[in-house]
C-alpha cells in the first residue's frame, strides 16, 4: 500500500485528543485522513454502548474488533491504496493493552490471545506515536474534563500502560514513545519530528 499509517495510542488522558487536534489543524497535514476507534458508525457507537454497561468484557472485544474490521475495509485499506497519510486517534493497539488487562482472568496470555485473533486481516501501522503517562496524573486530567468510564481507574490504566509498553519494547522500529507529563509544545514538537521522519522515509 502506498500511504501511510500513523497510530496515536496511550491511556485515557494521555494527551491523544490534544495532538489529534493540533495536527489536524497543522498545514502539513491537510490531505491526511484523520480517524479514530471506536468509529463513528453504527459499530462504534454498539462499541460505546458495550463500554458504558455492564457488558461481558469478551463480548465487549469482539465488538471492538468487528468496528477495527469494518474501519479498516471502508476506510483505512482505501486511503492508504490512495497514497494517503491516515491518522488513528486509537486503533489495534488499544484492544491488546486494553483487553489485555479486562481479559486477565479468562486467558493465560490475554494480550498475545488478542494479538492473534487480528492477525491475517489487521493492518499494521508505518508508525505508532505511544502518549506516556503516569495513571494518576491522566486520571486527573480526565476529572477535569468531567467524565469517567471505567477504563479511567488508575488501577486497569496501570495495567493498560504497562501493556503499551511491553508492546513497544516488542517492536521499537514501529512505536516512538512521547512522555506527556510535559509542556504541549515539546509534545507537538516530537511528534512532528516522529511523524515527518516516517512520512519521508
Ligand atoms: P486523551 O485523548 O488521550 O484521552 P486528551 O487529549 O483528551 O487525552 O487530554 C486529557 C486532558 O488533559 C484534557 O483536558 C487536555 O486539555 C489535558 N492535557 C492534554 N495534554 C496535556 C499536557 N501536555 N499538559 C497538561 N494537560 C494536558
Amino acid at each position: 500500500m502506498k500511504g501511510k499509517l500513523i497510530t496515536l495510542e496511550g491511556i485515557d488522558g494521555s494527551g491523544k485528543s490534544t495532538i489529534t487536534r493540533f495536527l489536524n489543524s497543522h498545514p502539513a497535514f491537510s490531505d491526511a485522513v484523520f480517524t479514530r476507534e471506536p468509529t463513528r458508525s453504527w459499530i462504534g457507537d454498539a462499541v460505546y454502548k458495550a463500554i458504558e454497561s455492564d457488558t461481558d468484557d469478551l463480548a465487549e472485544l469482539m465488538l471492538f474488533t468487528a468496528d477495527h474490521a469494518n474501519h479498516i475495509a471502508t476506510l483505512i485499506r482505501p486511503a492508504l491504496e490512495e497514497g494517503k497519510i491516515v491518522i488513528s486517534d486509537r486503533y489495534s493497539d488499544s484492544r491488546y493493552a486494553y483487553q489485555g488487562v479486562t481479559l486477565r482472568d479468562r486467558f493465560e496470555n490475554p494480550m498475545e490471545w488478542v494479538q492473534q485473533i487480528h492477525e491475517g486481516w489487521t493492518v499494521v501501522p508505518d508508525l505508532t506515536i505511544l502518549f506516556d503517562i503516569d495513571p494518576e496524573i491522566s486520571v486527573q486530567r480526565c476529572g477535569k474534563r468531567g467524565e469517567q468510564t471505567k477504563f479511567e481507574k488508575i488501577d486497569l490504566l496501570s495495567g493498560v500502560r504497562e501493556n503499551y509498553l511491553r508492546l513497544a519494547e516488542k517492536e521499537p522500529e514501529r512505536f516512538v514513545i512521547i512522555d506527556t507529563d510535559r509542556e504541549l509544545k515539546e509534545i507537538e514538537n516530537d511528534v512532528l519530528q516522529a511523524i515527518t521522519s516516517i512520512i519521508e522515509s
